[in-house]
């Protein structure tokens, strides 16, 4: 098969195009309506095979996620999403790869109304980017940068399950939540309704202390947090306290979102817990100085040294 063909087969699957699409795939370059009065939001991450997924990881589950992880960006910006591009390097033009590598990408497409309007497809190492494009009202962005002392910390969902389930899967144990690794469910609704409302916001893609801390290095301020407070998944919540912490903290692959809010929120996070049925943890405060403090569950100081994460005091 050739790679006119398969785009033709990506473009049977990828329709009926949404709202916007003036153009999408078949011509030199998609041609799309932004929303009235609305800025542009993209986002775009790359997936290589081995690296950002398990080799054995199927067809169905790569589409899903390379799409996941970039609605999962636009969330944390508090964006609507609208459009994808997709960049498909593969070794062969393997027919059916493509088929349900395209039905799982068109399955969590559909659910946040996003058309695929256009790519790029090659012969090379499997590799996967994608890129997605939303819109957010002027101004109502979320940014790494706007904590401030005395704003709560929140995480939705649950952390840790992913890198827990990928750690089970490489040591050959019986993995019990690999959804948690392979369909990562991105907070689109959740991020359009912090919009406006928090601080601050991040996906947790790569551990939610390394990912805390752009937050707290953008806003140049200090957290504190909670470690009894942090959300943990069934499988996890047997783990031993030492081991489920490093999950839960430097872990990767969450995408869930974390985010600060002013503390007179909490009638608001009760709300949206409702209105979207997901877990909010407040987790721990924002504070003045740099680094995050880690409170375990005796009240005392924990200590974390994991690798890739550097720990520093809270001063200040
Ligand atoms: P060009 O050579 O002009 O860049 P291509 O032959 O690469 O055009 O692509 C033809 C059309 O198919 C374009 O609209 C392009 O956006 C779309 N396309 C190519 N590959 C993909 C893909 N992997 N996913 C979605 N659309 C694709
Ligand atoms: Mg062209």
């Amino acid at each position: 098969m050739k790679e006119f063909e398969l785009i033709r087969q990506i473009q049977q699957q990828a329709t009926p195009p949404g709202t916007g699409v003036i153009l999408g795939i078949g011509d030199d370059a998609a041609v799309l309506e932004i929303p009235a009065g609305r800025h542009l939001v993209a986002a775009t991450d790359t997936l290589n095979a081995g690296t950002h997924f398990p080799l054995e990881t199927t067809p169905f589950d790569i589409g899903y996620k390379c799409l996941a992880v970039n609605l999962s960006d636009l969330a944390s910006m508090g964006a609507v999403p609208h459009w994808a591009l997709l960049s498909l390097s593969l070794p062969d033009a393997d027919e059916q790869w493509v088929q349900s590598f395209i039905q799982g990408l068109m399955s969590l497409a559909k659910l946040h109304g996003v058309s695929l309007v256009g790519g790029d497809t090659t012969r090379g190492p499997m590799s996967i980017s994608l890129t997605a494009l939303g819109s957010v009202s002027p101004g109502l962005q979320m940014q790494r940068s706007g904590a401030i002392p005395g704003d709560l910390v929140v995480v939705s969902g649950t952390v840790g399950g992913a890198a827990y389930a990928l750690e089970q899967l490489q040591s050959g144990d019986e993995v019990q939540e690999q959804h948690l690794l392979d369909r990562p469910e991105p907070r689109v609704a959740l991020g359009q309704l912090l919009a406006g409302h928090a601080n601050a916001c991040i996906d947790v893609s790569d551990g939610l202390l390394a990912d805390l801390s752009h937050i707290l290095e953008a806003s140049v301020c200090a957290a504190k947090l909670d470690l009894e407070k942090l959300p943990c998944s069934d499988a996890l919540a047997k783990v031993g306290l030492e081991a489920r912490y490093r999950y839960q903290l430097s872990g990767g692959d969450d995408y869930e979102l974390l985010f600060t809010l002013p503390p007179n929120s909490l009638e608001k996070l009760v709300d949206w817990r409702r209105q979207l049925d997901i877990r909010l943890s407040v987790i721990g405060e924002i504070v003045d100085g740099s680094g995050v403090e880690c409170i375990g569950a005796n009240g005392q100081p924990y200590l974390i040294e994991y690798a890739g994460f550097e720990h520093f005091g809270v001063n200040g």
